[in-house]
């Protein structure tokens, strides 16, 4: 990871990036800060750059043979330590490294519920246990592979055993040559005082609004006024805000996916319907009854509109612009039909139906209704 690619904490990259360059570099350090500072983010900008063999002024050179190793998260000599649901008292992070590989390069402000999601165990504690300790402490004995550092990055100490922190204690302490052990915390509390007094803490405040906003706009594109928005909701935690802003992306393509298929089917358009069946099709059970949930939402919607309960509209953009005009098309006489239609059609999809058949066939039900609708419309 580049320093560029973490967002704000610009005084934190340039203190990193001096004491690098005076050949400062303290071999036990703690990186704090809240969730969604990009903590773990910049500690791993800050090892690329350590290790970077062609630093340029500001930043990792993002080419050099290092580089790569560290922004694939497979140098051999930086390793990893975090919590993990243990299977038993042999099991180390080593047994899910690919796991976490994937976890933080998707989303290096990750936090540890959506980790332990990751590892399809959202209801349990994970904990970095005894063992892992051993494995810390040996691995940290050897020789560098490409003769430089060492590097451990324990992320999440505050789910150390107490037994594994004490161990650990004493190579923080006397560290072998040539080691550097980070620690990527959240809580300072949670931590033993023995383990903070002996390493040098890095602090990483909240992040500015107009840097959350900033980084929204730069990862998803996300629409300015939104992207402030989310920032201000959200305090500072960018791992918070980029779930909310993928989610408002759901909602925005479920809704395109709506008004695509609804313009095919009044306008009979048979080609264009069979296209759209086929992306549908595509994008996988849990999104499309997703879909159909938000079709359900549309058109309870539309009934409030016609129904001068406008302050119940929650909708807003496109979408509103989109409903009005669409409203006219539901009535009294039809609601019902298209909301069991829809629900049907979600039952169906958690009875494995075939996607294909279920949504061709849906198709030419509200291709029905709509026809109906605007006959009564033109009457
Ligand atoms: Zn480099």
């Amino acid at each position: 990871m580049l320093f560029k690619e973490v967002i704000g904490q610009e005084e934190v990259k340039d203190k990193l990036r001096q004491s690098v360059n005076d050949g400062r570099i303290s071999h036990a350090q703690l990186f704090l800060g809240t969730e969604g500072s990009g903590n773990l983010a910049m500690a791993l900008a800050y090892i690329q750059f350590i290790y970077c063999e062609n630093k340029q002024e500001d930043d990792s050179c993002g080419s050099c043979a290092s580089c790569r190793k560290i922004e694939h998260l497979t140098h051999p000599d930086l390793h990893f330590s975090f919590p993990f649901i243990k299977s038993g008292d042999n099991d180390s992070a080593d047994n899910y490294i690919a796991s976490y590989r994937e976890a933080i390069l998707e989303n290096p402000y990750i936090n540890l519920l959506a980790w332990y999601e990751h590892l399809g165990h959202q209801d349990k504690q994970g904990i970095i246990p005894v063992n892992e300790s051993n494995q810390i402490i040996k691995k940290l004995s050897l020789k560098s592979f490409e003769g430089g550092y060492k590097t451990y990055l324990i992320w999440m100490p505050e789910r150390l055993h107490g037994s594994a922190a004490n161990k650990l204690l004493k190579t923080m302490e006397e560290p072998p040559d040539k080691t550097i052990i980070i620690l990527v915390a959240n809580d300072s509390e949670q931590l033993l005082p023995t383990i903070l007094s002996r390493t040098q803490l890095v602090k990483l405040s909240r992040l500015k609004d107009e840097d959350v906003s900033f980084g929204l706009i730069k990862e998803f594109e996300t629409e300015r006024h939104l992207a402030a928005n989310l920032a201000s909701m959200t305090e500072g935690n960018y791992f918070l805000a980029r779930s909310l802003a993928l989610s408002a992306g759901e909602n925005n393509s479920n809704f395109l996916h709506f008004r695509d298929w609804m313009r095919y089917c009044f306008k009979k358009d048979i080609k264009g319907v069979s296209s759209w069946v086929d992306d549908i099709s595509k994008i996988g059970r849990a999104h499309q009854k997703d879909f159909l949930k938000y079709a359900i939402h549309l058109i309870r919607q539309c009934a409030m509109n016609n129904y001068g309960a406008e302050d119940l509209v929650t909708i807003k953009g496109d979408e509103r612009v989109f409903m009005q005009k669409f409203a006219p098309f539901v009535n009294h006489l039809n609601l019902q039909d298209y909301i069991t239609l829809f629900n049907d059609a979600r039952n169906h999809i958690d009875r494995n139906a075939n996607a294909k058949i279920l949504f061709t066939d849906l198709s030419y039900q509200v291709l029905i209704l709509l026809k109906e609708a605007n006959d009564s419309i033109k009457k």
